[in-house]
């Protein structure tokens, strides 16, 4: 067999959806699977659709997610896009220049399996009412395939409006097997005579797309569901170019938790979002390749050497698949735990210096012991703020305390909470001195169990839950906890 070759083929519109991660990631683990190439290359013949920096952005995100790929379009380090590869140009206003597209559509036109067409917006407008006015399906009705080819090129001469429509055939079955879904058809009764070339010149999706896969000897199409239902134009192109169809898989659609089509209006949906969240890239990808797949094993952690190892279409599943964010967080939490303290320092710093909690001088040491002491508890970066806002933020605060106000009140916390400032007073803090000090606080008292350590922990961190007393000693340091214990016995 020929050497697969699989394109990732999105279109410069905005942000990267997560689907389209996943669209990437599933093409990429099936070349790197089958000692095959990944090309990336870029649709952008909807000019009305571009956005400037999208495609920047979207290279970006491939490197960051480590998807690289073989041929197509990449950035130098200046942010300059550049091509590699020998059956470019990648990008298809590029190819729209180097009249690639042009020399294709002769060839259909000269063979009468395309035409031109002069049907203005208003006529198309009008028809289509009427065939929904009669509970018909809108669909183009024919009209320009009755002009004659030297008619029709004299009005292009001429500088008539025009697009190229497909010329199907009457009653026939176009016929394709997807990988994921199986066996497909459809008659061309049932089917458009689709655009194209548009009026501005530029070709539609649907014909640069065939032509290219065919010129960049793509094997299979690896895509979103939503292409299933233009695949047999596409099939019919190739047959109509006398080309061998590629093999064609489409993939389930990503779902919110709703069951909907995941989308801006039910969740975030941007990777630059989960970025910016502190999710790992590998938990991101990790998890990203379960949805809507399952290796053999039914591990969920996943390295990704091992997703590559173990994926296969055979795997992917027909019906949706749902991106729960509670799920990710799981994933990533297991990714945060195998970093070591240094690596998790360098992620949640810039988060706290946001926020305003900490200068860009904090000690290592003093970032470290932070991460220590938060990395069983964080889901994912982000989540550093809300769960150090007790060392930080909180303190000065009256509300903090509500729901630990009363057990505050009582004589035993009193009498723990003055042995331990005592304590800290003469001897500061240190690790050892936080080993140890809550045994000694309950010699000295006779004060134990949840009556000596309720006390502590809630002046302290301002809730009854939390990091290990070790930790909160060492964050704290002893102004830290001096000036704690005393607000609470000024204040209760
Ligand atoms: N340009 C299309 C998109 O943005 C690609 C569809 C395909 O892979 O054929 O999704």
């Amino acid at each position: 067999m020929s050497e697969v070759r699989v394109r990732f083929a999105p279109s410069p519109t905005g942000y990267v959806h997560i689907g389209g991660l996943r669209t990437a990631l599933y093409n990429y683990l099936f070349a790197r699977n089958q000692g095959g190439k990944f090309i990336l290359r870029i649709e952008d013949t909807d000019r009305t659709r571009f956005v400037e920096g999208a495609l920047e952005n979207l290279i970006e995100v491939l490197n960051w997610a480590d998807l690289d790929y073989d041929e197509g379009v990449f950035l130098d380090e200046n942010g300059k896009t550049f091509e590699k590869g020998e059956y470019g140009p990648y990008i298809q206003s590029d190819r729209v220049k180097a009249g690639i597209y042009d020399e294709h559509i002769h060839k259909l036109i000269d063979e009468d399996k395309a035409y031109y067409c002069f049907c203005s917006a208003e006529r198309l407008d009008k028809l289509r009412e009427q065939q929904k006015a009669d509970g018909k399906m809108p669909r183009y009705d024919g009209l320009c395939r009755g002009i004659s080819k030297e008619e029709a090129q004299k009005r292009v001469d001429a500088g008539e409006e025009h697009v190229v429509r497909l010329k199907l055939p009457a009653n026939k079955d176009i016929q394709f097997t997807d990988a994921i879904k199986g066996n497909l058809s459809i008659n061309t009764n049932d089917m458009d005579d689709q655009v194209l070339i548009k009026s501005d010149g530029f070709p539609t999706y649907h014909f640069a797309v065939v032509v290219d896969d065919h010129h960049m000897k793509i094997t299979h199409v690896i895509r979103g569901d939503e292409w299933v239902s233009s695949t047999p134009k596409h099939v019919y192109l190739y047959e109509a170019f006398g080309w061998e169809a590629p093999t064609y898989v489409h993939l389930p659609t990503v779902l919110g938790k709703d069951k909907k089509k995941l989308s801006k209006r039910n969740a975030d949906v941007a990777v630059e979002d989960f970025k910016k969240k502190g999710y790992l890239k590998d938990a991101l990808i990790n998890y990203i390749a379960l949805v809507g797949w399952s290796p053999e094993t039914n591990q969920e952690i996943l390295s990704h050497d091992e997703l590559i190892e173990q994926f296969s279409f055979e795997r992917v599943s027909k019906s949706g698949g749902v991106f729960d964010e509670a799920k990710l967080d799981w994933v990533n939490s297991h990714y945060v735990k195998e970093l070591i303290d240094r690596e998790l320092s360098e992620q949640i710093k810039p988060y706290l210096i946001e926020a305003g909690y900490i200068n860009e001088d904090i000690s290592d040491e003093k970032m470290d012991e932070i991460s220590a002491t938060f990395k069983k508890s964080l889901n994912k970066f982000s989540e550093i703020v809300e769960q150090t806002d007790f060392i930080f933020a909180k303190f000065d605060t009256p509300e903090f305390y509500e729901d630990v106000k009363e057990n505050l009140n009582s004589e035993d916390s009193k009498k723990v909470l003055t042995k331990l400032k005592e304590i800290v007073e003469n001897e500061g803090m240190n690790e050892e001195l936080a080993k140890t000090i809550m045994k000694r606080i309950q010699k000295e008292t006779g004060i134990k169990g949840k009556s000596l350590f309720f006390p502590v922990r809630s002046a302290l961190s301002g809730s009854e839950h939390g990091p290990e007393m070790i930790h909160i000693f060492m964050i704290l340091g002893k102004e830290g906890i001096i000036n704690r214990i005393n607000y609470v016995l000024e204040n209760y």
